[in-house]
């Protein structure tokens, strides 16, 4: 097989460019790129022998196929050379059958993908590896980059920071100041990379990480470059290959730039272009109510999008008023019959508390997509029997701030349903023993 793939514009406009170039963006239309492949190249294969090679890879030591981003990697980005890949050997992420949440509320057959059991906690490794090796191969070629930059709302810096460390790359990450947690602070200070924390928000990081990066041969690392797109739609890929090939019928997915709707929309769309699965799901865009910019373009038919001042909401990694993707995910959602819900603070503190009760650890921006689960199953929109995907894109444990101020009921107007609270008692057999059972008994 000759497999190609390469970047062109989402509007379809001819011009073609190659992956190694340092360009985002359209010169006919202004629009963003996506990465396109030879389908035609990649159809001589018959569905089953894609998967016997997906499978034969799956989780195996094979150097960089045990991955499951480069376990697909014709898929993904062909033009890499095997010695150029930076991976920590990502995906693969548990997919857990969350039968008692479920049952909560209504469903099922609700699971949750746990993108958060990541190298840096978060599933933007997915597509970091690709943007990252890309990097290092234009490296290697002569191209002139001199670091890597991002602006984030604490896991794309994350990634990037990890990525760029274990390749021995330069990265710089914009960060909005007292808008992300402590250890998403924490994680590119501890791999050295320099982070500039700035007095504004995401969007105003945004602004000036895309004029630092065009003035000074630094390459953009945020999700206008369709690279890292491509890496996040192996969430798809995975997803379906759990499920020994079948397709659930909804996947919910907490929604901020917007970059991961549209990557796993289109993961499901070349695999069906494939014939590996023969129809799509659902896709539910999760948005927080403080950050709706695409909530309110649905509700209007997205007869027109207009980007909104965000406002403070605890699922900080998607306060996000002006998502650079937009364009894409609403493509993406018009594709797959695709529905946007939005959650309010006190929904979605809650829907964490609820889930953590019966043993998942959410992050903020799970919460947001379990809350949205929860409403679209009383609504009817989602059945009893239909098989659902929550995707929960970060580990709890970057959000313990948040997972505290809820059960010490420090949450600001939210009222916090499932909290609970350490006992103090000295240590004394007796009165340790007369409590225990206490609280048994209130059960
Ligand atoms: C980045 C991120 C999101 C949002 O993804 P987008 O592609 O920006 O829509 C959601 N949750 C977490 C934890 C994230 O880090
Ligand atoms: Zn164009």
């Amino acid at each position: 097989m000759k497999l190609n793939s390469w970047f062109q514009c989402i509007n379809g406009c001819p011009e073609k460019v190659a992956l190694n170039e340092i360009k985002y963006r359209c010169d006919t239309c202004g629009d963003l790129f996506e990465v396109r492949h030879d389908l035609n190249e990649l159809k001589k294969w018959k569905p089953k022998r894609w998967k016997d090679l997906f499978e034969k890879r799956y989780r195996k030591h094979e150097w960089p196929y045990g991955s499951s981003v480069w376990g697909k990697k014709e898929l993904v980005c062909p033009n890499l050379k095997n010695e150029n890949i930076v991976s920590t050997y990502e995906g693969g992420s548990n997919l857990f059958w969350a039968e008692r949440l479920g049952s909560q509320i209504g469903l099922d057959d609700l699971w949750i993908k746990q993108c958060g059991m990541a190298h840096t906690g978060s599933f933007k490794d997915l597509g970091m590896t690709v943007l990252v090796s890309m990097v290092k191969q234009m490296i290697s070629e002569g191209k002139e980059i001199r670091a890597v930059a991002c602006a984030s709302t604490g896991d794309t810096s994350a990634a990037l920071a990890a990525y760029c460390a274990v390749a021995g790359i330069p990265a710089i990450v914009f960060l909005p100041k007292n808008k992300i947690s402590l250890p998403q602070l924490i994680q590119p200070i501890t791999h050295g990379v320099l982070t500039i924390s700035l007095d504004t928000d995401f969007d105003g990081c945004m602004k000036l990480v895309q004029e630092v990066c065009s003035a000074n041969n630094i390459y953009l690392a945020n999700s206008m470059n369709s690279l890292r797109i491509e890496g996040q739609k192996t969430i798809s890929f995975e997803l379906v290959q759990q499920f020994d090939w079948a397709v659930p019928d909804f996947v919910v997915v907490p929604g901020g730039n917007l970059g991961n709707v549209s990557a796993i929309g289109n993961g499901f769309l070349m695999l069906k272009e494939l014939g590996l699965i023969d129809k799509l799901p659902r896709l539910v865009c999760a948005q927080a109510e403080r950050a709706d910019p695409l909530y309110r373009s649905f509700k209007n038919g997205f007869k027109d999008f207009k980007p909104i001042r965000a406002r403070k909401t605890q699922a900080s990694a998607i306060q996000i008023g002006n998502p650079i993707s937009v364009n894409k995910a609403i493509r993406t959602l018009q594709a797959f019959r695709g529905i946007v819900e939005e959650a309010t603070e006190q929904e979605l503190a809650n829907a964490a508390g609820k889930g953590n009760r019966t043993g998942l650890l959410c992050c903020p921006h799970t919460g947001v997509a379990l809350a949205v689960t929860e409403k679209l199953a009383r609504k009817g929109v989602i059945r009893k029997k239909d098989k659902v995907v929550v995707i929960s894109t970060a580990n709890g444990l970057k959000f313990t701030e948040f997972l505290y101020n809820y059960h010490a009921r420090k949450i600001k107007g939210v009222h916090s349903d499932y909290a609970f609270k350490p006992i103090n008692l000295p240590a004394n057999f007796q009165k340790i023993q007369s409590r225990i059972l206490k609280e048994l008994d209130k059960k």
